[in-house]
C-alpha cells in the first residue's frame, strides 16, 4: 500500500511533485481537506489562506512552462500566527491584535513564497508566544492529536500539532524559551530552535528579543534541514541576524556522524518521570550502539537556576516590548463606553483606597484610554508577565533582579561553553513529563516548571532541537533533546536525521477521531 499524501514526509512530497505523480493543487487540496475535517475537534490553525490553491496553481504553472522553481516549490507550509503575513491576520492569539492586519511579510514568510512555498495558514499558540500548553491563546487552547483531553505543549501547539495531525508537513514556530522543542517533544514531531542570530526575527513579533528565534517543525530532521536551509542568513533588517553563510544542511545529512562524544547531565535524566527517562535511555542507546556516540556525564551546575533566571529576563524584554499595545498604534482600542465603565470602576476603587495621585492620573484621557485597553486586550498571562517584567526593571528592584538574572546568564552560558570543551553534544529529555491534560495546571509557577530543560539554550543562544524517541504507557510521545554549540545545527541535525534512521517513532500516526 502506497503511504498517504498527508503521512509522507516533506522530501519524499518533494520528489512525487518533482516526478509529476502528484500537483502542487493537488497537495494543498488534501491538507486543506484535512484541515477543514479535523481543525474542528484540534484547533491548530487559525486562519486558512484564501487563496492556497491559487499559489499551488502558480507553481504547478511554472513547473509546466519549465520556469526556475524554488526549493520548496509546491511544499504546503503553516506558520505560528506570531509571524507578520501581508495577506493574513497576524493576532498573536491575542485580543489585542485580533483585528491586525500586518502591511508586511516577516523576512522569513518572504523566503518561503521565493523558495515556492504553498502557504496554507497560521496556526494557534499562546497569547504572544507566552506559555507552555497552548492553553493562553485568547482563540482557545489546541488539543493534542494523540490524546484530545491534553495538552500540545506550547507556545507553538499549533504548529506543532498541524504537523503531528498530518494538516501540512512543515511549519515555522518560533522559540524563546522552548516554544518550538516542547510542543514538538508532546506531539512527536521534530523541532529545532536555531543559533540566537541563525535566522532573521524580521516580521516576528517580538516577545523577549535578547531569546527568541523562528525554526522549523516537521516529521523528520531532513525537512527540517530543508525548511532551516531556506529561512537561515544574514538580513540586513534584523541586526542581529549574522552575517554567516548558511551550510547546505540536507547534503550533510549523507554522511553518518562518526565519533561524537554526547554529554548527559545525570541529574536532569532524574528528574523526568520514569517514561520519559527510559524512552530517552533507550534513546541514548541508539545513540551509542547504531550511531557510534561515547556518552559522558557532563555537570552544569548552573541550570537549576535557568527557569528562574528565564523568569525574570523574558518578563522584562516582554514589558518593554509589549509597551507599543496602547490602543493608539495597534490593534484593539477599548470603546469608549468601556472606558468609562472601567474609568467608573477604577475611580471607586482608588477612592476607597484613598489613592490621590491614581486619582489625578486617571483624570487624563490618554492614560484612561491605555488603562481600558490594555486591561481588556490582554489575557491574565500577558499580564501577569507585564507586571512581573515592569517589577523587575523598577528603580529599586533592577539590580536585585534583572542584573542579577544577567549574570547569572551568563554563568548558564558559561556551564555550556565549558561542557561543549569535553563534548560535541548534550542529549537529554525536553520536558520532565509527557503531556499533561488541559486544565491540570492552574498554579503559574508550575506551568513555568515545564520550561527546566529548555530554557537553558535560549539563555545560552545555543542551537537545540526535540526528536521523538518513544511512547509512555498511555500512547504519548516522547521527546529527546539535543543541543549543541553555536552554530551548529548541521551536527545536531545529522545525528537527528542518522537516528531516524534506525528508529520508527516517528513514522507512528496519532488515531484522530474524523479521520478519512
Ligand atoms: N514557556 C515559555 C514561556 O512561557 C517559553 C515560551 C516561548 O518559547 N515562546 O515564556
Amino acid at each position: 500500500m502506497t503511504t498517504p499524501l498527508w503521512q509522507c514526509s516533506a522530501s519524499e512530497l518533494l520528489s512525487l511533485l518533482a516526478q509529476g505523480a502528484v500537483t502542487a493543487e493537488e497537495l494543498a487540496a488534501e491538507f486543506l481537506q484535512r484541515t477543514q475535517r479535523l481543525n474542528d475537534s484540534l484547533n491548530a490553525v487559525l486562519h486558512v489562506h484564501p487563496q492556497a490553491l491559487e499559489q499551488a496553481r502558480e507553481v504547478d504553472r511554472r513547473r509546466r512552462a519549465g520556469e526556475p522553481l524554488g526549493v520548496l516549490a509546491g511544499l504546503p507550509v503553516v506558520v505560528k500566527d506570531n509571524l507578520c503575513t501581508a495577506d493574513m491576520p497576524t493576532t498573536c492569539a491575542s485580543r489585542m491584535l485580533a483585528q491586525y492586519r500586518s502591511p508586511f511579510d516577516a523576512t522569513v514568510i518572504e523566503r518561503l513564497r521565493q523558495a515556492g512555498a504553498v502557504l496554507l495558514g497560521k496556526t494557534n499558540l499562546d497569547e504572544f508566544a507566552m506559555g507552555s500548553s497552548n492553553e493562553t491563546s485568547h482563540f482557545g487552547p489546541v488539543r493534542n492529536p494523540w490524546n484530545p483531553q491534553r495538552i500540545p505543549g506550547g507556545s507553538s501547539g499549533g504548529a506543532a500539532a498541524a504537523v503531528a495531525a498530518g494538516l501540512a508537513p512543515l511549519s515555522l514556530g518560533s522559540d524563546t524559551g522552548g516554544s518550538i522543542r516542547l510542543p514538538a517533544g508532546l506531539c512527536g514531531v521534530v523541532g529545532l530552535k536555531p543559533t540566537y542570530g541563525r535566522v532573521s526575527r524580521w516580521g516576528l513579533v517580538a516577545f523577549a528579543s535578547s531569546l527568541d528565534q523562528i525554526g522549523p517543525l516537521a516529521r523528520t530532521a531532513q525537512d527540517c534541514a530543508l525548511l532551516l536551509e531556506v529561512i537561515a542568513g544574514h538580513d540586513p533588517r534584523d541586526s542581529t541576524s549574522v552575517p554567516r553563510e548558511v551550510p547546505a544542511y540536507r547534503k550533510l545529512l549523507d554522511s553518518p556522524p562518526v565519533g561524537l562524544r554526547i554529554g548527559y547531565v545525570p541529574e536532569h535524566l532524574e528528574q523526568a518521570a520514569p517514561a520519559v527517562q527510559e524512552a530517552v535511555r533507550q534513546g541514548l542507546d541508539v545513540l551509542v550502539q547504531e550511531l557510534g556516540a561515547r556518552l559522558v556525564p557532563i555537570r552544569m551546575p548552573h541550570a537549576r537556576y535557568a527557569v528562574a533566571t528565564y523568569y525574570i529576563i523574558a518578563p522584562s524584554e516582554a514589558s518593554s516590548n509589549l509597551a507599543r499595545y496602547d490602543g493608539v498604534h495597534f490593534g484593539y482600542r477599548a470603546e469608549e463606553q468601556a472606558v468609562l465603565g472601567q474609568l467608573r470602576q477604577e475611580a471607586e476603587a482608588l477612592r476607597r483606597a484613598g489613592d490621590q495621585k491614581g486619582l489625578e492620573e486617571l483624570d487624563s484621557p490618554l492614560v484612561r484610554l491605555y488603562r481600558a485597553t490594555r486591561s481588556q486586550g490582554f489575557g491574565p498571562e500577558v499580564k501577569r508577565r507585564i507586571m512581573l517584567g515592569t517589577y523587575a526593571l523598577s528603580a529599586g528592584y533592577y539590580d536585585q533582579y534583572y542584573l542579577k538574572a544577567l549574570k547569572v546568564r551568563r554563568l548558564i552560558r558559561q556551564d555550556y561553553l565549558e561542557a561543549f570543551q569535553q563534548v560535541d553534544l548534550i542529549a537529554g529529555p525536553v520536558s520532565t513529563t509527557t503531556a499533561f491534560a488541559l486544565g491540570e495546571k492552574q498554579d503559574p509557577l508550575e506551568m513555568y516548571l515545564v520550561d527546566l530543560f529548555t530554557v537553558g539554550a535560549n539563555l545560552a543562544g545555543v542551537p537545540a532541537l526535540s526528536l521523538p524517541c518513544g511512547f509512555d504507557a498511555e500512547g504519548l510521545p516522547v521527546g529527546m533533546q539535543l543541543q549543541g554549540p553555536l552554530f551548529a545545527e548541521d551536527r545536531l541535525l545529522q545525528l537527528a536525521h542518522h537516528y531516524q534512521q534506525h528508529t520508527s517513532w516517528h513514522r507512528q500516526q496519532p488515531q484522530l477521531a474524523g479521520q478519512a
